[in-house]
């Protein structure tokens, strides 16, 4: 069984080349299968995470086009801005989401 955050992971990866299928599309001729594919796998995914995380995901999705950014040493990808180091060990051991107090964003632990 893959984490929440792993899941969240995959989530936003396939959105992400969704989005990129769509907009192809109207360039190249994507086929329309693929497309279909990518959303088959993206309702498989959801149906693992937890729905309030995928509101939280999906709220940030209007602000940001990567609603989930890496950790790397404390510090948040997406605004980089620092992180408090109680979280560091927290994060690491999975015990939930966390979210970037400046930008709001989720975030995952690289190593
Ligand atoms: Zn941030």
């Amino acid at each position: 069984m893959r984490s929440q955050v792993e899941l969240l992971v995959l989530y936003q990866d396939i959105l992400l080349m969704l989005d990129e299928a769509k907009h192809e599309d109207k360039c190249m001729g994507i086929e329309v299968e693929g497309v279909e594919k990518l959303k088959k796998a993206l309702e498989e995914v959801a149906k693992d995470i937890q729905q309030r995380y995928i509101r939280m995901f999906e709220r940030l999705k209007t602000r940001y086009s990567h609603p989930l950014v890496p950790v790397q040493e404390d510090t948040c990808l997406g605004c980089f801005s620092k992180l408090p180091t109680s979280y560091h060990e927290r994060g690491r051991n999975d015990e939930g989401i966390f979210t970037c107090e400046n930008c709001g964003r989720l975030l995952y632990w690289i190593e």
